[in-house]
C-alpha cells in the first residue's frame, strides 16, 4: 500500500503550476480533514508552499512542491555521471538506451553496497 503523504507528494510535484487543495483531496480519494493533516505534515517539512487563493469566491490554498537542490551523489552510479547532463539526443525517455545502461549500473551499484 502506498503511503498517503509520499502519494499526495507524488501528485503535488506532477503539477508544476500547483494544484488547489479543494481539487487535491478528491483526486486522492480521501476526505478534506485527512488531506489537510497531511498537507500541513508537507509544509512542516518544508517540502511544500501553500498560498491563498479564491475560487469562485470561495477561499482554499493552492499548494506547491519547492524545488529542491539536487543532491550530486543523487546524478552518480558508482563514479558514472547520469547520462542527461549535456545530452544532446532527442529525448524520449521511455526508449533510452544510455539512461538504461545507466538505471542498470546503479541498480548494481545499490545492489553491492
Ligand atoms: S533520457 Fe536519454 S535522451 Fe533524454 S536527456 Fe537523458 S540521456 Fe538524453
Amino acid at each position: 500500500m502506498t503511503d498517503p503523504v509520499e502519494e499526495t507528494l507524488r501528485l503535488i510535484q506532477s503539477k508544476p503550476e500547483g494544484i488547489l487543495q479543494s481539487e487535491l483531496w478528491k483526486e486522492l480519494g480521501v476526505d478534506s480533514r485527512k488531506c489537510s493533516r497531511i498537507v500541513k505534515k508537507l509544509e512542516d517539512a518544508g517540502i511544500i508552499e501553500r498560498s491563498e487563493f479564491k475560487k469562485d469566491g470561495i477561499k482554499t490554498f493552492l499548494l506547491r512542491a519547492k524545488k529542491m537542490p539536487v543532491n550530486p551523489s543523487d546524478l552518480l552510479a558508482g563514479d558514472e555521471l547520469i547520462p542527461c547532463i549535456n545530452c544532446e539526443l532527442e529525448c524520449i525517455v521511455e526508449e533510452c538506451h544510455p539512461l538504461m545502461d545507466w538505471m542498470y549500473q546503479l541498480a548494481i551499484v545499490q545492489h553491492t553496497e
